[in-house]
């Protein structure tokens, strides 16, 4: 599978961290150290801090992103933001499935799979989690797990709409643990990813897709893992929470 095919794209998961001014300030910080990206570079914020970063990034190559999306237009839904309301405000992009959403706020793969229609609906590029817990690991079932949440994610999903799809494969275990997948791992299951998706719609189709590696990520371990023929980009917890260290896996990605 020719990488050259596909953009990589370098996106920062800011988790439940930064205030908007606290978030101006990291963006005007990086501008300048990401300037020359050769890749996609987003920022995926708070809600509370999508204007806030717009108005930092105006006028430069980083796009901001939301961390989720309900998937009702609008409702009875307390404390839910609808993937409409996102498009209305300029975003251009969602992450969804996060392991964090499917831990600790019950989402599951139907639950996905809705807001990731609503998300395509609304006109978003969406950045879906896929990953299996260290136990599954353990236990040898890996494959099984990312090929099940993959296929359940996109069902519904057209071979035109896989277009705004980016995967971001991310092992459970190894994300804010500072335990990184060795490259090996990172890419044998992107490549696995690849064919599911090939079965799904066509390898020439898969070919196409971006398929990131997320899980403590870092300045260091990143060149590695990005130089994999099926990595194509990664989802950056921590280390998008500072400038310095999100430029050095921009550049990383950049080659
Ligand atoms: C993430 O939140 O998607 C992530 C990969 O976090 P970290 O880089 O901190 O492991």
């Amino acid at each position: 599978m020719d990488k050259s095919l596909r953009k990589a794209v370098i996106a920062g998961n800011w988790k439940m961290n930064k205030t908007p001014d606290e978030a101006k300030a990291i963006i005007n910080e990086m501008k300048p150290l990401v300037a020359d990206a050769d890749c996609d570079v987003v920022l995926c914020v708070p809600y509370i801090d999508i204007f806030a970063a717009q108005e930092a990034a105006a006028g430069s190559n980083i796009k901001i992103g939301a961390e989720n999306c309900h998937w009702a237009e609008s409702g009875a839904f307390t404390g839910e933001v609808s993937a409409p309301m996102l498009k209305a405000i300029g975003v251009e992009y969602v992450i969804i499935g996060h392991s964090e959403r499917r831990q600790y706020f019950g989402e599951t793969d139907e639950t996905v799979n809705k807001r990731v229609r609503a998300a395509l609906d609304s006109g978003l590029t969406v950045i879906l989690c896929v990953g299996e817990l260290l136990d599954e690991r353990k236990k040898g079932v890996t494959m099984e797990v990312v090929r099940s949440q993959t296929k359940i994610a996109l069902q519904g999903v057209s071979n035109e709409e896989l277009d705004k799809i980016i995967i971001a494969y991310e092992p459970v275990w190894a994300i804010g643990t500072g335990e990184t997948a060795t490259a090996e791992q990172a890419n044998e299951v992107n490549h696995a990813i690849r064919e599911v998706l090939g079965e799904i719609y066509c390898p020439k189709c898969a070919s196409r897709v971006t398929i990131q590696y997320g899980g403590s990520m870092n300045a260091k371990n990143a060149a590695e893992l990005l130089a994999q023929e099926d990595v194509d980009g990664g989802l950056i917890g921590g280390a998008s929470l500072k400038a310095e260290d999100f430029s050095v896996i921009v550049k990383a990605a950049s080659i």
